[in-house]
């Protein structure tokens, strides 16, 4: 099992106990190069992490489309692969063991992309996040408070609709 943090393979297991559900097996490790510990699960393929949408469907969880989502959003952007994935995985291990549904998820990933970076943050909502208007969405990068700069370029990305229309540098 690789570090997801580093890649290495050398890891070992400090613990192993059924998850609360008793649907897997969680394993706690930690890594020999680097020393960071992460949590695996074994279950079984037809017991897939579900979590639960606000119209009550359940969906998959996958982390590694949330970690896909957020190299975008973060594309060129001082932040590292490896806060994202700490990030992910932390969240991950949350939705085994708090039952955590779609919303939250939702907005966890928001928030610590608030506290990470204006710009990932403005590109992940004005992608991923539905607004019914663009006075809407203008009103949440308000809300956000940052500087003027910040504001006008989230305001473009608004009106263009389009992500890649968010400067990397509002100069
Ligand atoms: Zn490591």
């Amino acid at each position: 099992m690789k570090c997801p943090y580093c890649s290495s393979s050398d890891t070992h297991v400090v613990n192993s106990r059924p998850s609360d559900d008793g649907h897997a097996i969680r394993r706690r490790r930690e890594c020999d190069t680097c020393n960071r510990r992460f949590t695996t699960y074994e279950r079984t393929q037809l017991e897939a992490l579900m979590v639960k949408k606000r119209s009550g469907r359940l969906e998959v969880f996958q982390p590694d489309k949330l970690l896909d989502k957020l190299r975008v959003a973060t594309n060129k952007r001082p932040v590292t692969e490896k806060d994202l994935r700490e990030f992910v995985y932390g969240l991950e291990d949350e939705v085994q063991t708090a039952h955590v549904d779609a919303d939250e998820i939702g907005r966890r990933t928001l928030e610590y992309l608030k506290t990470l970076d204006d710009v990932a943050y403005i590109r992940y909502l004005s992608v991923y996040r539905d607004f019914d208007s663009v006075d809407r969405f203008i009103e949440e990068i308000r809300q956000l408070g940052g500087d003027a700069d910040t504001r006008a370029a989230a305001e473009r990305a608004a009106t263009a609709g389009d992500a890649d229309a968010t400067p990397d540098d509002a100069s």
